[in-house]
């Protein structure tokens, strides 16, 4: 076995939650002090197994079974000790401080990987800056890149023609084949991206292992990244992790924007806490990976529609990793801007305004229903009820699941009370038929934004108290 320093083992425990990874296997719940589940290393139906997270251990009354996170590691994955070490290294997001013992054939895959990726990323970087990178770099500095930026951040350029299939040809087909960067056609290998503005994206230890290239040419889609390969994969990567992995340990919180732009600029203004996933998707593996250090994490999306909507799907990911000491929040970029441009238009003081006046996971939830849902009749009330008791249902602290529905209970359903008010209306209106009255209806079930607008009018026509909402 290799001596590993108890430094970095006492960081892996520090880093890591014992009861994430256990709960990834066996379904947790929290009764007193500790977590209780049905053991993994013996069959039984009633929870005897426990795991206490402040110490550190977990204990099966049943069967015995008793260790750490490590141990837990190696006997349910039946790993040895390095392996089971790499895994939770690789989790914690911090680095194995001594020599793996891979397959000699497997480090020189991982080798002949990582140098592909490496020397791709340093050819793109040097055509940025020739005359073929020119639209890129005009495009980058418009952002307002700096040069510093563009070099810490190690952008490049993709040329129209076969950089890596051309002048790669020393290193083998299959090798330059499974880092994605190039593909295999009818006449041999040609190059993924071209004429491209290239954005590497770092591994935890700031390896390049993909990259995402914009498009200059104003086609669509904007961004393509690489496919996935066997050391890139999109739903467990988060773009800027490796330069913010120390600032949110430091901050005890991480912040999350649409965009890597966003996070460029955000990380260089002062947010240095802050991260983007790769395309628009959030994953539980994204939100796995900024708990692993704390759970408070402010999530900043546009103001939009299509900004709420994320945040909503964001809000049902991150349930299950909240806890009683979590701060998880939601910012809305208004007025269709992203972080990117109130950095520019409003320095970092804009923003911060903008995340101090972040809301709660709670009152976020509580808004999003009284937007969604026509809580002014009981239909809407029972269908917003039924919502918010399947989204808590995820929060797997059940304390802290009944705490969030007492307080709910406490609050009344807000919006639409507009309508209870003009009950009488002042000026006679003509009847509405009764098509006109259930399409009214549709509407104001289904697109609660757009009947919000004519509040007042709808009002008026008294639909809420004369129909059955469906
Ligand atoms: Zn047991």
């Amino acid at each position: 076995m290799a001596k590993y320093d108890n430094n970095f083992v006492d960081e892996l425990r520090a880093r890591l939650s014992l009861v994430d990874v256990i709960g990834r296997r066996v379904p947790l719940v929290k009764k007193g002090q500790n977590y209780w589940g049905c053991c993994p290393f013996h069959n039984e139906k009633t929870p005897s197994f426990s795991v206490n997270e402040e110490k550190g251990f977990y204990h099966c009354f049943g069967c015995g079974a008793h260790g750490d996170i490590i141990s837990f590691t190696m006997n349910t994955e039946h790993v040895e000790f390095k392996t089971a070490l790499q895994e939770l290294a690789d989790m914690a997001g911090i680095k194995m401080p001594t020599v793996q013992q891979k397959s000699p054939e497997r480090v020189a895959a991982e080798n002949s990987y990582f140098d592909i990726c490496e020397k791709a990323c340093s050819e793109y970087q040097k055509l940025l800056f020739t005359d073929a990178g020119a639209d890129a770099l005009n495009y980058i500095r418009g952002r307002g890149f700096t040069d510093d930026m563009i070099k810490k951040y190690r952008l490049g350029y993709a040329p129209k023609n076969n950089l890596i299939a051309g002048k790669f040809g020393d290193i083998k087909q299959e090798n330059l084949l499974a880092t994605g960067l190039c593909r295999r056609g009818e006449y041999g290998l040609y190059d993924f991206f071209r004429h491209k503005l290239m954005f590497p994206i770092f591994d935890a230890h700031g390896k390049v292992i993909a990259f995402s290239g914009r498009s200059l040419d104003g086609s669509e889609p904007k961004y393509i990244n690489t496919t996935d390969t066997e050391m890139f994969h999109k739903r467990m990567t988060i773009f800027g992790f490796n330069f913010a992995r120390d600032e949110i340990y430091k901050k005890n919180r991480s912040i999350v924007v649409e965009g890597q732009i966003d996070a460029i600029q955000m990380q260089c203004n002062g947010f240095g806490e802050t991260v983007a996933p790769l395309g628009t998707a959030l994953t539980e593996d994204h939100i796995a990976l900024l708990c692993k250090s704390n759970r408070n994490i402010i999530f900043c999306f546009d103001g939009d529609g299509a900004g709420q909507k994320a945040a909503a799907r964001a809000c049902g990911i991150v349930l299950p990793f909240v806890r009683d000491n979590s701060d998880v929040r939601f910012a809305f970029v208004t007025g269709g801007k992203d972080p990117d441009e109130v950095l520019k238009s409003a320095g970092p003081d804009g923003m911060r305004k903008i995340i101090d006046n972040s809301v709660s996971l709670i009152d976020f939830m509580w808004n999003m229903v009284n937007a969604k849902y026509l809580v002014s009749t009981p239909g809407g009330r029972t269908q917003a009820e039924k919502f918010l008791d399947t989204e808590l249902k995820k929060i797997t602290d059940k304390k802290l699941q009944y705490e969030i529905e007492q307080e709910y209970k406490k609050r009344e359903f807000q919006e639409w009370r507009s309508w209870k008010k003009q009950d009488t209306p002042t000026v006679k209106l003509p009847e509405v038929d009764l098509v006109t009255k259930n399409t009214l209806v549709y509407i104001v079930n289904n697109f609660p934004d757009l009947a919000s607008q004519y509040a007042d009018f709808l009002a008026s026509l008294n639909i809420s108290t004369r129909f059955k909402m469906g």
